[in-house]
């Protein structure tokens, strides 16, 4: 990575009073605190009169498309030309929700040739160091949190607003699994209820984000459900879905999210996988979530190629779905004296 000036808060702040063209960007697959930390900072950032895009590198799940803003969105890979052309005109680039180029996809490349001053906020584990500014903070609840911290820490607290805060409440609901993972802190709450006097609609968003799925979908939770394996012995539980039953199932962009945590919830589990068939990509997508210290970021990076959080990470197998599964009930042998504690 090639030698540059890092920024200071007041440095962003004062490159921040007056008017810039912003582009922001969340991670590729973008999930619900991904599209509300960066919707909910481009309603801040337009409100101080910057011009701003939000672009995703791709699609981007239904349940997520009624936040305010998602109408402005560019998907890069969709709209490509828009998009470069936003990224090329900008001068200051907001990387959210990530801790690594990489997890831009499709838009990796640009990403690295662009000149355009950069802004990390992210609280992933293990994060480059390819921004000027870099606001990371592995404790945080979700980035959405991080960006009302960033308004804050910006003194600029006056300009939240419902609309800001949905999006912001979004992301901080999804990320935490509706206020239940470890590290939902008391201030996590103090912020929701700022926002809950600001007027948003917590039943609604989580109408919108919860309980707006397709039959479809929730047959296809019936057959995750119907797959899921316990082992004992190990404490784990994983479910598999195949490509035909995805099809069966009609399966669209976000239908397995959150289908993982149903492993945790059997008593007594403390690591749970899913394993997705990709037949388009040739690849097997592999969520992992885990109960206490049990490591399963360090676990993506070993053995599949990914990583994220302690409690929540992901990866991929280039193996088939059998081979997969058969690769992981070995692996977790090796792992058997951390799983029984
Ligand atoms: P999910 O299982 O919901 O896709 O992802 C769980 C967490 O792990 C998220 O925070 C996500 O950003 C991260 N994650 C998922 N897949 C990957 C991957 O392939 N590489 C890395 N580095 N992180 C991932
Ligand atoms: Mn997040």
């Amino acid at each position: 990575m090639y030698l540059m000036k890092k920024l200071t808060l007041d440095d962003v702040k004062t490159i921040l009073n007056a008017p810039k063209r912003v582009v922001i960007i969340p991670h590729t697959n973008p999930d619900g605190d991904a599209m509300g930390s960066s919707l909910g900072l481009a309603h801040y950032l337009s409100a101080k009169n910057h011009d701003v895009q939000v672009i995703t590198p791709n699609d981007y799940p239904k349940f997520l498309k009624w936040i305010p803003g998602t109408s402005d969105v560019l998907i890069f890979d969709k709209q490509h030309d828009k998009s470069t052309k936003a990224i090329h005109k900008a001068d200051l680039i907001f990387t959210l929700d990530f801790n690594a180029l990489h997890r831009s996809g499709p838009l990796q490349s640009t990403l690295e040739q662009n000149k355009a001053l950069k802004i990390m906020i992210d609280h992933h584990q293990q994060p480059e160091d390819y921004a000027h500014y870099r606001y990371s903070d592995v404790n945080m609840s979700s980035t959405s949190e991080m960006v009302y911290h960033f308004i804050d820490q910006l003194g600029d607290l006056h300009h939240m607003n419902s609309t800001i805060g949905t999006a912001l409440y979004t992301g901080i609901m999804t990320d935490t699994a509706s206020f239940r993972f470890p590290l939902t802190t008391s201030n996590t709450h103090k912020i929701v209820a700022h926002l809950k006097d600001l007027g948003i609609n917590h039943t609604e968003i989580h109408n919108q984000v919860y309980d707006a799925n397709r039959f479809e979908r929730t047959k296809l939770l019936g057959i995750a459900l119907n797959n899921l394996t316990v082992l004992e012995d190990f404490k784990t539980a994983y479910i598999t879905l195949s490509q035909e039953e995805l099809d069966r199932c009609n399966h669209q962009k976000g239908d397995t999210e959150g289908f993982v945590n149903y492993g945790l919830s059997v008593q007594d589990v403390i690591f749970a996988a899913i394993f997705i068939e990709k037949k388009d990509e040739g690849i097997i997508k592999i969520s992992l979530r885990s109960k206490g210290n049990f490591d399963v970021n360090q676990l993506a990076r070993e053995h599949f190629s990914g990583g994220g959080h302690k409690n929540a990470a992901g990866g991929k197998s280039s193996l088939s779905l059998d081979d997969t599964v058969a690769k992981f009930k070995t692996l977790i042998q090796s792992y058997k004296s951390e799983l029984q504690l």
